[in-house]
């Protein structure tokens, strides 16, 4: 039998433009390589498993089979993963539906940022992937051990970076309790790791927290429509915000915005073929649509997730259900997959 391998990933996704550069493929085979400049993986030397008649590093190839937009079965995914909670078509599996605000300065309610402090210093994990801040307000993947680390990555950043390569590594240093901060595609490709790859590993545990995400940008193409729509350096930004159909860059105090829209050059092409916002297999989901300014979205969706949440102080607010499920309906109804 022909297995896919990196071969059948290269003519699907990559060079049909699908991969969401979220470095699942890259995460534990040593022959493939990301390519930071174009954001794709590579192969960096042949791969065995390519060739007719070679047994398969799983059934199509691992690193096809853990990527996320490759035919998925979120709804196996769902049963194996996520508790008995209540089924909602936009929604989701899910257990409790909060909106909730800390004393963490972070993009919303700073919910992420203190569940993540939380569950480290209490001991749910030993290790965080996060998105630090690059230059020109880019996403850098990294592995956080403290809380400085971890406070060091809050805020959005509105870009790809490799978040679920940083398993692999995570691993290869010897932590075996690892929460994973994505985007829905990222945390799609989580759960497909730990199903093909981690199955047998019963000591890795992974924790998930997954973002409401519409849609995410070409960072080179982020920084110049910055620039020609609102006369801005992204690298000089506060903060960065997408809101009520609004891009809001503040620079010294300044709130400098124009209409998401006129960015659509700079969407990333896969977005437009993923039908996820509520990162719907996760074990616990934050966001912003669905509660006031200020406040976080939580959507828990798992025993993991609860108790994750319940380590952590917090107010609360009052949640919008409906505003998600428009907001979740759009994102289908616009993209095709
Ligand atoms: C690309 C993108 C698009 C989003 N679009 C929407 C949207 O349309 N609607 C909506 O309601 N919410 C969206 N969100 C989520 C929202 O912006 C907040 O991240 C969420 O509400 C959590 O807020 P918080 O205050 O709890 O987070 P904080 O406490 O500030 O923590 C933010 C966490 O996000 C992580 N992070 C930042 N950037 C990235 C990234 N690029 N990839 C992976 N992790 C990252 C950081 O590591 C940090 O741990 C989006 C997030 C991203 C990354
Ligand atoms: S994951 Fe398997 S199929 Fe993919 S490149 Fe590595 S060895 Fe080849
Ligand atoms: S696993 Fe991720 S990085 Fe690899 S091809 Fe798929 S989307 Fe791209
Ligand atoms: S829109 Fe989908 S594919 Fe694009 S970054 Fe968000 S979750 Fe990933």
């Amino acid at each position: 039998m022909l297995i896919k391998g990196f071969e059948g990933l290269k003519q699907e996704i990559i060079e049909a433009n699908l991969c969401t550069y979220c470095g699942a493929c890259a995460s534990f085979c040593e022959h493939i390589e990301l390519d930071v400049a174009n954001q794709v993986p590579i192969l960096r030397e042949e791969c065995p498993l390519d060739k007719e008649g070679v047994l398969g590093c799983s059934d199509n190839g691992t690193c096809y089979d853990v990527c996320p937009m490759t035919e998925t079965d979120v709804e196996s995914l769902e049963s194996r993963f996520l508790a008995d909670g209540e089924r909602e078509e936009y929604i989701g599996i899910y257990k409790a539906l909060i909106a909730g605000k800390t004393s963490v300065n972070g993009q919303d309610g700073g919910i992420v940022t203190a569940m993540l402090i939380a569950g480290m210093e209490k001991g749910l994990f030993d290790c965080v992937v996060v998105a630090d801040r690059g230059d020109g307000f880019n996403a850098i993947a990294r592995i956080a051990e403290g809380r400085e680390e971890i406070e060091r990555a809050k805020g959005t950043k509105y870009v790809q970076c490799p978040m679920v390569s940083k398993i692999g590594e995570g691993v290869k240093m010897g932590r075996r309790r690892i929460a994973v901060v994505g985007t829905p595609c990222e945390i799609r490709a989580t759960r497909k790791i730990q199903t093909v790859l981690l199955k047998e590993v019963p000591q890795i545990e992974i924790t998930t927290i997954g973002l409401f995400c519409f849609e995410s940008f070409y960072h080179d193409k982020l920084v110049k429509k910055t620039k020609e729509l609102l006369g801005v350096d992204l690298g000089t930004a506060s903060r960065v915000e997408i809101t009520k159909g609004e891009y809001v860059v503040t620079v010294n105090g300044t709130a400098y915005r124009t209409k998401v829209s006129a960015l659509d050059d700079a969407v990333r092409v896969n977005c437009r073929h993923c039908d996820d916002f509520v990162a719907r297999l996760a074990d616990i989901s934050v966001g912003s649509v669905g509660s006031e300014a200020g406040y976080s979205t939580i959507i828990v969706r798992s025993e993991r997730g609860e108790r994750l949440l319940n380590l952590i102080e917090f107010s609360r607010g009052e949640v919008k259900k409906e505003e998600i499920i428009r907001i979740a309906k759009l994102k289908r109804d616009k993209n095709v997959r």
